[in-house]
């Protein structure tokens, strides 16, 4: 399986490029005016380039009736970062993303804006663009009027005039590529389309951070996939410091700069898509990003002895005691002699020129799964017997 690696598909030099000449001096202009209002001033020479802004989370709590919805958040976010929130539902995604946008109070801790508490900002202030799955454009507008919106309903001390916020909303439209739909309205859209206004009607108040939770989570899969890169190219140009809640690991790891994952209100870790993948530092970690299979048994002496064959010794640096092995499909193969895990061959998957061939290792233990390349034809077949043998593992202990 190849791993899904953060590639940027537009060059550097390109985005460069984009910023240079960037036809928006009423943009810059008005996101140099936030930040001052903001107090981001040690930011605004790095942020020139973009429109991005740091943000720090402090011991950040939530608690709700029997439930600790977020318990301890730490987290520094660089200025034009993209980081997605990664976890399971519940885990606490949506309450982070409200509390950073002040929709929620939290009950302990501080989010700061730059090096500002935005506890002292207003709604206003903060200056936070959102997209929500569920959060629809305005039915009765058309999509400019939607992308418009935020501007026209500034105080009129700091509302562009009419020409500029057209100005700005034809650069937008163009931005999400969708140029010639200014006239329509939401409901003579696709859903990707919706999605893509409302992300341009977030960003059309130059925000100081953009959140998205889970904004492609009700459209279908080939759809996701394409805004994702889509999201991903527009970030590299517009440089905007972006919070993107999903629990789509495949998303997260494709779409992020660094990845946040998140479990019962905590931070399990915290690194880059590779990081995340290659050195899972949990059993959650390795079994809630990409594909993993699970040996039970026992440690003693720093070597793992899987209980459906307690003479194979598998070196590990866990503590005695009861223990899991994680192995990744790629990780594992089947042989026909030598050292490893006796196994028997109970499926094989063929599909996308990839095949998994799933082991039974002993009667009620979990199959293994091992990935083959090519197709079919190359692997071996149902009720075959060998040995696995694991190149690269990782043992956690139960407790
Ligand atoms: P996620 O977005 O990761 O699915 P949420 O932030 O929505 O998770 O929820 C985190 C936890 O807080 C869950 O246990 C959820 O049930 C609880 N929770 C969220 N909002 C409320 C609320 N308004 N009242 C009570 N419990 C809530
Ligand atoms: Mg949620």
């Amino acid at each position: 399986m190849a791993m899904p690696s953060h590639t940027p598909v537009v060059p550097i030099e390109s985005a460069r490029g984009y910023r240079g000449s960037d036809p928006a001096p009423a943009t810059a202009a008005t996101g140099a005016a936030a930040r001052a209002r903001a107090g981001g001033d040690a930011n605004a020479s790095a942020s020139a380039a973009g429109s991005g802004m740091e943000l720090h989370l402090r011991a950040l709590t939530k608690r709700y009736p029997g439930v600790a919805a977020l318990d301890g958040i730490d987290l520094d976010i660089r200025a034009g970062e993209l980081v997605a929130l990664l976890g399971p539902s519940g885990s606490g995604k949506t309450t982070l993303l409200r509390v950073i946008a002040g929709l929620l109070h939290a009950d302990g801790g501080q989010v700061l804006f730059g090096g500002r508490d935005a506890t002292a900002l207003s709604l206003r202030e903060r200056n936070v663009g959102f997209v929500f799955q569920h959060y629809a454009l305005f039915k009765h507008m058309t999509v400019a009027e939607n992308i418009a919106f935020g501007l026209r309903s500034r105080p009129r001390r700091t509302r562009p005039d009419q020409e500029t916020i057209a100005r700005r909303v034809d650069e937008l439209l163009a931005l999400i590529q969708l140029p010639e739909l200014g006239g329509r309205y939401p409901e003579q859209l696709s859903g990707g389309q919706k999605q893509r206004v409302a992300l341009a009607r977030a960003l059309a108040i130059d925000p100081h951070v953009l959140l998205l939770d889970e904004p492609f989570g009700a459209l279908d899969a080939k759809v996701r996939v394409e805004l994702r890169r889509w999201l991903r190219r527009l970030h590299d140009r517009t440089g905007q410091t972006t919070l993107f809640v999903t629990h789509d690991q495949e998303e997260a790891l494709e779409l992020a700069d660094r990845v946040v994952l998140l479990k019962d209100g905590r931070i399990e870790q915290v690194g880059t898509p590779a990081e995340l993948y290659d050195a899972p530092a949990s059993a959650f970690a390795f079994d809630f990003i990409g594909r993993a299979s699970v040996l039970h048994g026992e440690v003693r002496d720093g070597q793992f002895r899987p209980a459906v064959a307690t003479t194979v010794h598998l070196p590990c640096d866990a503590a005695d005691g009861a223990a899991t092995l994680y192995v990744r499909p790629h990780d594992a193969a089947l042989q026909a002699h030598g050292d490893g895990v006796p196994a028997e061959v109970v499926a094989v998957h063929s599909a996308a020129g990839a095949t998994r061939v799933e082991v039974s290792v002993g009667a009620g233990a979990p199959t293994l799964e091992l990935s083959v390349p090519g197709d079919a034809a190359g692997a071996p077949a149902v009720g075959q017997r060998g040995v696995v043998s694991l190149r690269r593992y990782r043992v956690f202990g139960a407790g």
